[in-house]
């Protein structure tokens, strides 16, 4: 806005060059009163096209700022809905706290194991069937 006001006031000197930093044609404009004022109509057209873009780019910078998109899912956003999950009662408590126990420390040992229900075999939990009984793991 600043530099078309002063284009459409002062752009026979040269001043929108100036400005575009064109030094040789800037001083062209001044000894010559802006090419006697067709440069100066030139430079004042620019400079309203360079202002209208300015309103665009930081039009779509604001949307950007105000929609950022959406962060991954975190561990607690996972756990957040399970515990919805819970509460509608679409998972029982014990999924839940399993779900849980993953999210909090996958790689923890003791998390890996299952004890067996009839026997009390420690089995690997991705084991269906108990590895000493053959009895079905939940
Ligand atoms: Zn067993």
């Amino acid at each position: 806005m600043f530099i078309f006001l002063l284009t459409l006031v002062f752009g026979w000197a040269g001043v929108y060059r100036f400005h575009k930093r064109h030094y040789v044609r800037a001083i062209l404009y001044l000894l010559t009163f802006g090419i006697f004022g067709v440069g100066w109509l030139v430079d004042v057209i620019c400079a309203l096209v360079d202002m209208v873009d300015g309103w665009r780019k930081p039009a779509s910078d604001f949307v950007a700022r105000v929609a950022p998109p959406p962060p991954p899912a975190t561990d607690a956003d996972k756990l957040r809905q399970y515990k919805r999950l819970l509460d509608e009662g679409a998972i029982t408590r014990e999924e839940y706290d399993r779900k849980k126990g993953e999210l909090l420390d996958p790689d923890d040992p003791a998390r890996r194991y299952v004890a067996c229900p009839y026997c009390g075999t420690r089995n690997r939990r991705e084991n269906v069937h108990c590895s000493a009984c053959g009895a079905k793991l939940e």
